[in-house]
């Protein structure tokens, strides 16, 4: 019988002799993900859940200080109107954009709230405030274009930067300006190829509050050095967790501010509604939110219906102030409990932030007390490129003490080395926090108990 040759092995052969007369190709990709797969980032918080389950599993009590994620309740008046509209039928396909009365109701409350005209066509509503962040990269973002995002900083600003192709440029926040910044800070790394100016106010991991004249000093320079393209991202996703009398103002109420900034925020926080999934962000023109619009049919085609309802409410509502500011009042009790437990604990400072629910404490006393400082140097090259002293602190009161926190690493690797802080999220109970600030005294005092935890090996997350 004779074989002849197919199509496919007449056309493989000439492909070798061409090949031939040709450089060689590079062969057969050996790897199953693509390069730009491995230069994602991630959120550490979520990637301790499993930790914190296998202590559970095994009948323990976990203090979890890690996930940005109020303990309250869903509002009656929201949850309801989200099982009306199921009751209704509004559990079909929908508005890829948002649908109009959420869009109406957003840009009624953004106008309302920043002094600054917005209309429905410039929103658009994602799953969550965090799409957006990544989705504002690749839309803005050649390969070789700049993102200044700030440092400590929420962790998918830099996460997304590698993988789009950008350059990260991190702003570096420092404690002895309590974590603030001003436009003098900003202009150095402003340039040509800039092209998203991330800001994040209140901040997440800091709880810095941003002052009108810090905001207007950031603007002038934006407006005199940013490219005319560049936009602005600003994070507002916790623009109504703040305490002691504070004020949320966001830049784009800044004069001439509004036509380049692109504002974000979302129900997981105001409302204690994380599993919502309703975010949204206003855009400077209605052809931007254009492009979004169909990054969302490319990724999502729209988000449940009756969810948006609920946040429309939620927006609207006059009983929404209430269940607000019951929540700043529970978070400022457990700040001020917490900040002066901290700091009662040898090795620990801790500052007292303004807005959001987190506390950035400087532990670099207690690293060098549990000797992580020179533990995290005996480590081989492999660990240590992925821990800090503050992450073998982390492991340490996870592992052994059962308090979940966040490392300094966690919120922007870049230029995190030697800096040595943890992040503890206080949307967790009193009693809980209590329990946990207790352990986290023992642990300090437990030097015996890290040096024998580090022979377990456990360095990271
Ligand atoms: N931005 C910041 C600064 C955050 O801290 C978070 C949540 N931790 C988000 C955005 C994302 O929130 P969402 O749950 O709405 O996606």
């Amino acid at each position: 019988m004779t074989v002849r040759p197919t199509a496919s092995s007449r056309s493989r052969r000439a492909g070798t002799e061409t090949e031939q007369a040709k450089p060689a190709r590079p062969g057969p990709r050996t790897r199953l993900f693509s390069s730009r797969t491995r230069l994602l980032g991630s959120e550490n918080a979520f990637r301790i859940g499993p930790h914190i389950k296998a202590l559970e599993d095994q009948g323990l009590k976990v203090i979890r200080c890690n996930l940005g994620e109020p303990d309250f309740p869903l509002a009656p008046h929201i949850a309801e109107e989200v099982k009306r509209q199921i009751d209704l039928g509004l559990t079909h396909y929908c508005d890829p954009q948002g649908i109009p009365q959420l869009r109406e109701a957003i840009a009624r409350t953004v106008a309302l709230r920043r002094g600054i005209e917005v209309t429905p066509d410039r929103v658009v509503v994602f799953p969550g405030a965090k799409p957006p962040i990544g989705l504002a990269q690749q839309t803005y973002c050649d390969p070789g274009d700049e993102v200044i995002y700030p440092s400590p900083g929420f962790p998918i600003y830099e996460s997304f930067t590698s993988y789009v192709g950008a350059r990260p440029r991190p702003l570096h926040l420092r404690e002895e300006s309590d974590f603030s910044f001003s436009g003098r800070d900003l202009a150095p790394l402003i340039g040509r190829r800039t092209r998203i100016i991330i800001l994040n106010f209140p901040s997440n991991p800091t709880g810095s509050v941003a002052t009108r004249e810090q905001l207007e000093s950031i603007a002038d320079v934006i407006r005199r050095k940013a490219p005319a393209q560049a936009r602005v991202y600003s994070d507002e996703i916790y623009e109504d967790i703040l305490f002691d009398g504070n004020h949320h103002i966001s830049i784009a109420s800044l004069p001439g501010m509004a036509q380049r900034t692109i504002i974000a925020s979302g129900v997981s926080k105001s409302y204690s509604w994380t599993g919502g999934r309703v975010g949204w962000a206003v855009f400077p023109t209605a052809e931007e939110a254009t492009v979004f619009k169909n990054l969302n049919i490319n990724y999502f085609s729209c988000l449940p219906a009756y969810n948006q309802m609920g946040a429309r409410i939620a927006l609207e509502s006059p009983l929404s102030q209430g269940s607000i500011a019951h929540m700043c009042e529970a978070f400022t009790e457990r700040r001020d409990l917490m900040v002066a437990g901290l700091n009662a604990i040898p090795g620990i400072r801790c500052r007292k932030p303004g807005g959001a629910f987190y506390l950035f404490p400087n532990i670099a006393g207690l690293c060098k007390n549990l000797g992580a400082i020179e533990a995290y140097r005996k480590l081989s090259a492999a660990d240590r490129d992925r821990s800090s002293p503050s992450t073998l602190v982390q492991m340490f009161l996870l592992w052994r003490y059962q308090v979940a926190t966040m490392d300094r690493r966690s919120f922007g690797r870049i230029g995190s080395e030697g800096l040595h802080y943890l992040r503890l999220s206080i949307a967790t109970g009193l009693d809980d926090l209590r329990t946990g600030l207790e352990r986290i005294r023992a642990a300090a005092g437990d030097r015996d108990g890290f040096q024998a935890f580090l022979k377990e090996g456990k360095f990271a997350c």
